[in-house]
């Protein structure tokens, strides 16, 4: 095992110190973007810290997201340039530095049809040249997001040839960047943390907080533990509020629609198609490895108390897929949807509607003491942990060095021109960037573990062994949820259960 490895021997370890008295400088509850991002902040100044989750690594938000790494632009149409540059350069730096293994260059197309006003066609390009000007602010080479360009329609058909031709009097081609999944970056954080000696914990609720201590009960054994700290950081997301009283959350729904491969014909370029009688507002197709395509994304206030994990209303479907279907050929429809799922986004109380709320992160210092850290989103999360650990500091009288996070390099990541060169299957060094060959080693030693889980899928049986022994995977749910993602579509995971059950409980015994 190596010291970025998260198990269940690690963790039955470390919450037994823990449970015996052990004090750390920092309690970070959470274990989404924020709360992994802190960790490893913490963790990369020198503080001891343990971050307690209730179920799993990215239980919540954080895997629901559009897998964006934004670069502002819609920010900066709000006239927030403050914000837009925060993302621009965060957006930079993970691209560059801290993981371009796990995110990549997606081509956006915004098709431009006889009814795009002149007017609306300049207000796009507008903001594209803007938004391009945010990435040469921020240090982001053209070499990694090539710049905006207009572009005639056969090239836009050729990019996505489902698109109608009719009308269509060219595109704009702009870049963003993307993540090739937002759970493994939220799973990549919490190892890099934990290679640092973070304790990463999950299973494990928080029930009552104040400034410098957490009960919290073990969901596996039932058991209540009083850990003692220097600081509790509260970073549970759009649950914030259930355990700090001053906070006051909005939370909004957007749900996303998982199409079937060759539904919408797209390539590998995203496509935006404008919401009809909106001036900035676009439902976006974004091409994901598998084929399929998500839909996205609708914004939609949401009362009462906070489920565990949201549902898409038949509203949300009809809404993503009349939008969609005004850019191409062939309508789609309900038999083309494979799967759909729904976040809810962590606004910060305040007045207007959802899509208007800003994006803009806070820390809160409680009345308690315990600080929360609200809003933002998962492009921002390593400026979210600066500013969250700088405050702990600042309160506790702790004392430690400014942040290095944006100089250090998750596990796995190494310069993009790099990547190329690392012996092993593209489609692994995506997900687990140099390490992938440790990945592709376990099914050298033994070929079961080579072979994909069944003939639908290329997620091989080592890629389970591997979640299990170093990815902090505890069960079933947590292989088919969040480190595969096969669950997004019901039926990928109906057909691989049996067999990562029986991976899951060998890995597990093997652990002992
Ligand atoms: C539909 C949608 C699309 C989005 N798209 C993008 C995008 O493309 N790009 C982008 O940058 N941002 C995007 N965002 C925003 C981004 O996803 C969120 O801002 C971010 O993931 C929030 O992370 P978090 O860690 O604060 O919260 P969460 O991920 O929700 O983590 C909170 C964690 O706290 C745990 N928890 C709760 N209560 C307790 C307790 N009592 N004890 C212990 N643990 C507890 C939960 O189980 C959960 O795992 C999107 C959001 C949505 C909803």
């Amino acid at each position: 095992m190596t010291p970025g490895s998260l198990n269940a021997l690690r963790r039955d370890r470390e919450l037994t110190a823990l449970a015996g008295g052990e004090r750390v400088d920092l309690v970070v509850v959470g274990g989404g973007v924020t709360g992994a991002g802190i960790a490893l902040d913490a963790a990369a100044r020198g503080l001891s810290v343990a971050l307690i989750e209730a179920y799993d690594l990215a239980y919540g938000t954080s895997r629901w997201s559009s897998k964006l790494v934004h670069g502002g632009l819609r920010y900066l149409a709000k006239g927030d340039l403050a914000l837009a540059h925060e993302s621009a350069v965060e957006r930079g730096i993970l691209m560059t530095r801290t993981a371009p293994h796990l995110t990549r260059a997606l081509p956006q197309l915004f098709p431009m049809y006889r009814e795009t006003s002149r007017g609306q066609q300049a207000f796009i390009m507008t903001g594209l040249v803007a938004g391009d000007g945010l990435r040469r602010a921020a240090g982001t080479p053209a070499s990694v997001l090539p710049r905006p360009r207009s572009i005639p329609a056969a090239e836009a058909l050729a990019l996505a040839p489902g698109l109608s031709p009719q009308g269509l009097r060219g595109a704009l081609l702009a870049y963003d960047g993307a993540l090739t999944d937002d759970a493994r970056l939220v799973v990549n954080l919490a190892r890099t943390a934990a290679s640092r000696g973070a304790k990463i914990l999950t299973r494990v609720e928080a029930l009552r907080l104040d400034a410098e201590s957490v009960l919290a009960r073990d969901r596996l054994t039932g058991q209540e533990i009083e850990i003692r700290t220097r600081q509790v950081i509260n970073a549970t997301g759009v649950w914030a509020g259930e355990l700090a009283e001053s906070v006051r959350l909005r939370p909004s729904r957007g749900s996303h629609l998982i199409l079937a491969s060759g539904a919408a014909r797209i390539g590998a370029t995203s496509v935006n198609v404008p919401v009809p009688g909106e001036n900035n507002r676009f439902v976006f197709l974004l091409p994901q490895p598998d084929g399929r395509v998500f839909v996205g994304v609708t914004d939609e206030p949401t009362e009462g108390p906070v489920p565990r994990v949201p549902s898409v209303p038949e509203s949300d479907v009809d809404f993503l897929l009349e939008v969609a279907s005004t850019a191409f050929t062939r309508p789609l429809t309900r038999a083309d949807v494979a799967g759909s799922f729904a976040g809810l986004r962590p606004l910060v109380e305040g007045g207007g509607r959802s899509a208007d709320l800003s994006r803009k992160h806070a820390v809160v210092t409680g009345a308690d003491g315990v600080l929360t850290v609200v809003g933002g989103k998962l492009t921002t999360y390593r400026r979210m942990a600066e500013d969250a650990v700088d405050a702990a500091l600042k309160r506790s009288g702790l004392l430690a060095g400014p942040s290095t996070t944006s100089r250090l390099p998750l596990l796995g990541a190494t310069p993009r021109s790099r990547l190329s060169i690392v012996d092993a299957p593209a489609r692994l060094v995506a997900k687990y960037g140099t390490e992938a060959p440790r990945v592709a080693a376990l099914g050298e030693v033994d070929p079961e573990l080579g072979r994909p889980l069944h003939g639908g899928t290329e997620i091989s049986a080592a890629e389970v062994v591997w979640a299990v022994r170093h990815e902090g995977a505890l069960d079933v749910e947590d292989v088919l949820e969040r480190r595969t993602r096969l669950g997004l579509v019901t039926p990928d995971a109906e057909a691989a259960r049996a067999r990562v059950q029986e991976l899951v409980d060998k890995s597990l015994a093997g652990l002992a």
